[in-house]
């Protein structure tokens, strides 16, 4: 039987950063990877160009992490953004910084980055096998022993279990590492997908589809009551919402469609201004334009495509003259555009679209030092099969790549004992 100091399950960001800093660390290191070539949902992140982390301080950061964001801390002290994008540099992948202090490779192209990591583990030692999914994990006297595969068992002494959560399953990421370290002992977190589109009932978003909307507010009312509001972007889909503003929405709206709860979107089309400002000028735009059509009015104000849909929703016909308008009809516009375009939500999209996974193994159960759990010795784990997940700007990326770094030094350093 094949034998190895570490073997990391899993070839995404978290376990090839792992492989190869064990094999770095002296250990004679093994991946095994389920899909035909490593990191396939690396090559699709940040729309391919791969935002790998953000500049926002470690403080600011953690913000973005849900609870148990704040085992990083630590972590993030010893291997953070600056050095993950001296890591990249250092392989001839330079980075740079856009909008939101988002970190993607200069030259906007993910596969640099994948192409980058996987040459850096294979020079540093690592035996990359690909097509093989581990299938269980061999435990003796309650230390790692061995890995059984749908191509064989290998011995060892550390298992990295680095197999990613339940999102974009197409990418190899369908959650086997869950079961792996339940068996282990290990307590998982009840797993739910996040940063996930939401559907919509009724035609009308199906009818916006490809519209995208900048520089608008969002607000989320669960049972009648507004519980968040974000400000950004946000883009209608052949089933619903989607865009930046909507995924970083869907935690809540998720927890609230699971207990049952009714769930509506409103969007405030003019943020920057209040009700008394727009409608003053309202006031004066309609006496600009007093002869013309309705629709004039609302061409200085909205997306053509939109025009008809707020036409239908307040019920003011468009070849109205602007003239005949009354108060009553005013002042129904002003509602429309500051809060009144809402959409009931009857669903999301589900793991099969979600960005990431949230729940998890407990981080409680590990050492925040080293990622070696604290039930069963020479068992690691990194990346997103933690209880971790974040906002989008490159924080769940900075996670897998430094519980990765983290995990294979001390896995790496401990089998030479
Ligand atoms: C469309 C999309 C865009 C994203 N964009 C960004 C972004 O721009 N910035 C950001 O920070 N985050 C982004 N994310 C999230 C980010 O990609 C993940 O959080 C990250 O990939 C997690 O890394 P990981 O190594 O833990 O797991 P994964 O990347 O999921 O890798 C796990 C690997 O383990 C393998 N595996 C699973 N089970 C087994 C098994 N039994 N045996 C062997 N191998 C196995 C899988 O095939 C997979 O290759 C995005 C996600 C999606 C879906």
């Amino acid at each position: 039987m094949a034998t190895f100091d570490v073997i990391i399950v899993g070839g995404g960001p978290a376990g090839l950063m792992a492989a190869g800093q064990a094999s770095l660390a002296g250990a004679n290191t093994l991946l095994l990877e389920k899909m035909d070539s490593p990191a396939r949902k690396l090559l699709i992140t940040g729309k391919h160009r791969c935002n790998i982390t953000n500049t926002a301080p470690i403080e600011e950061t953690l913000k973005e992490f849900n609870r148990d964001g704040r085992f990083l801390t630590q972590l993030f002290y010893r291997f953070y953004n600056q050095e993950l994008r001296d890591f990249f540099e250092s392989l001839g992948v330079p980075t740079v910084e856009q909008r939101g202090g988002r970190v993607f490779p200069t030259s906007e192209d993910a596969r640099d980055i994948v192409q980058a990591l996987i040459k850096w583990a294979k020079a540093a030692g690592v035996t990359v096998q690909t097509g093989t999914a581990v299938k269980e994990l061999v435990l003796r006297d309650n230390r790692a022993a061995a890995v059984v595969t749908d191509k064989g068992t290998y011995r060892t002494r550390s298992i990295i279990l680095a197999t990613g959560g339940k999102a974009f399953p197409g990418t190899g990421s369908t959650g086997d590492g869950y079961a792996l370290a339940r068996l282990a002992g290990h307590k998982i977190h009840s797993l739910h997908p996040a940063l996930v589109p939401l559907v919509t009932t009724g035609n009308v978003a199906r009818s916006l589809q490809g519209l995208g909307l900048k520089n608008i507010n969002v607000s989320v009312f669960i049972n009648n009551k507004k519980i968040k509001q974000l400000f950004g972007e946000l883009m209608f889909t052949h089933f619903g919402l989607s865009g930046p503003v909507i995924l970083s929405l869907s935690g809540v709206v998720v927890k609230a469609l699971d207990e049952g709860k009714d769930v509506e979107v409103a969007i405030d089309l003019k943020p920057a201004l209040s009700h008394q400002v727009l409608d003053a000028r309202l006031l004066r735009d309609i006496q600009a334009l007093g002869r013309k059509q309705y629709s004039s009015l609302l061409e200085g104000l909205l997306p053509k495509k939109l025009i008809p849909v707020c036409c239908q929703l307040t019920g003011i016909p468009r070849d109205k003259k602007i003239s005949q308008l009354s108060g009553s009809e005013r002042h129904k516009l002003l509602a429309w555009l500051k809060d009144g375009f809402r959409f009931a939500i009857s669903g999301h999209k589900g793991f099969d679209q979600a960005i990431i996974t949230a729940g998890g193994v407990d981080t409680k159960e590990i050492d925040p030092a080293t990622m070696e759990s604290k039930l069963v010795k020479g068992l690691y784990f990194a990346g997103e099969i933690l209880n971790i997940d974040a906002n989008t700007g490159g924080f769940n990326l900075q996670a897998a790549f430094s519980t990765g770094w983290a995990a294979g030094k001390a896995a790496g350093t401990a089998s030479d004992i």
